[in-house]
């Protein structure tokens, strides 16, 4: 591993001056992925900045209305046994649930969670080409192994798909990221914070030199108490998603009032379903009508040889969940 230097600030301003103020620094908070890629030369920092010290990032609050105020230093575990997360936002809980092993979720933020970079297993080999760990180099992934890959807002340049469960439900369920940034803090929409690859690849986020994600906002959401996570692995334990769903429900007299779904895996970001949600809202509240608003949504895939197989694969799953959670399953 490169050496490199370490600091452990004590507040969240000294810590994004010290990262905005050196050319190659990152953030230390779990270290579960972080340390993984300096290990194997895909990271590879001058500094570390140890933000697990910042008070102000380890709290979990109630805010008016039933919604929660989440510290990006909660360790996973921690959050995913929260009650009131269990109570009011189970699709969360259940996301964290599945990510990763018990060890791992012990260790892993919240912040660090929602930044954890491609599993691609050609990003994480630095003797192969990679347009996001070295643009202009190829991507080796479309004409190799891509059966993992994205069949959803990927680009010529780029198919790799955002690793996180956790990003899933909180896109699902309009979280807000709260952001302190050297010119001062601001809040967006999570879903915002992603970028697709396009051109460049390497650009994953919103965030610039010195960024820190400093707590994330569920905001109330009443039918949120009926939500799910949902993943398909291929095996039932520490593995990352094949693809995944995440959804609330609310219907009234059969018919469905409001929906969230979003689905993981399948994209380079936690994909909001939004046509899916449009064509469901206002509808019967029947497997038929959600296999026909997840189509619609699908409508946009653009699978590979590899990776044809998530199109009935996320078809099936969706239709399953929303009938669960709306108790039509037959
Ligand atoms: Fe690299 Fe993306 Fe291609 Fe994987 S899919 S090899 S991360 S450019």
């Amino acid at each position: 591993m490169k050496p490199f230097a370490y600091q452990q600030p004590t507040d969240a301003g000294g810590a994004v001056a010290a990262v905005a103020a050196s050319g190659n620094a990152s953030f230390l908070a779990g270290g579960t992925n972080l340390v993984d890629l300096m290990k194997l030369g895909v990271a590879t920092p001058d500094l570390l900045v140890d933000v697990t010290r910042l008070s102000e990032l380890g709290a979990v609050d109630p805010t008016e209305g039933g919604g929660l105020r989440i510290g990006a230093g909660v360790r996973n575990s921690d959050l995913a046994a929260d009650r009131r997360l269990g109570t009011g936002f189970p699709l969360v809980a259940r996301a964290l649930l599945s990510g990763a092993s018990g060890q791992i979720r012990n260790m892993a933020t919240v912040g660090g969670n929602l930044l954890q970079r491609t599993r691609c297993p050609y990003f994480q080999d630095v003797t192969k080409p990679c347009n996001k760990r070295l643009p202009g180099s190829s991507c080796p992934a479309r004409g190799g192994d891509h059966r993992n890959h994205a069949i959803l807002g990927a680009s010529e340049a780029c198919i790799a798909t955002h690793p996180s469960d956790l990003a899933v439900a909180l896109v699902a369920a309009d979280a807000v990221v709260h952001i302190a940034e050297p010119a001062g803090p601001r809040a967006i929409p999570l879903a915002d914070l992603y970028r697709l690859p396009g051109d460049t690849p390497d650009r994953e986020t919103d965030l610039g030199r010195g960024a820190l994600i400093t707590a994330i906002e569920l905001p109330p959401l009443a039918f949120a108490r009926h939500s799910t996570y949902r993943k398909v692995r291929d095996r039932a334990s520490f593995a990352f998603a094949v693809a995944s769903v995440a959804a609330a429900i609310d219907v009234h007299r059969g018919a469905v009032r409001d929906v969230r779904l979003a689905l993981g895996a399948v994209a380079p970001r936690p994909w909001r379903a939004l046509v899916a949600e449009e064509a469901l809202r206002g509808r019967p509240a029947t497997p038929e009508a959600f296999r026909a608003a997840i189509a619609a949504e699908l409508d946009a895939a653009e699978p590979l040889p590899g990776n044809a197989f998530k199109l009935p694969l996320v078809s099936n799953l969706v239709t399953r969940t929303l009938s669960s959670l709306a108790g039509v399953d037959r």
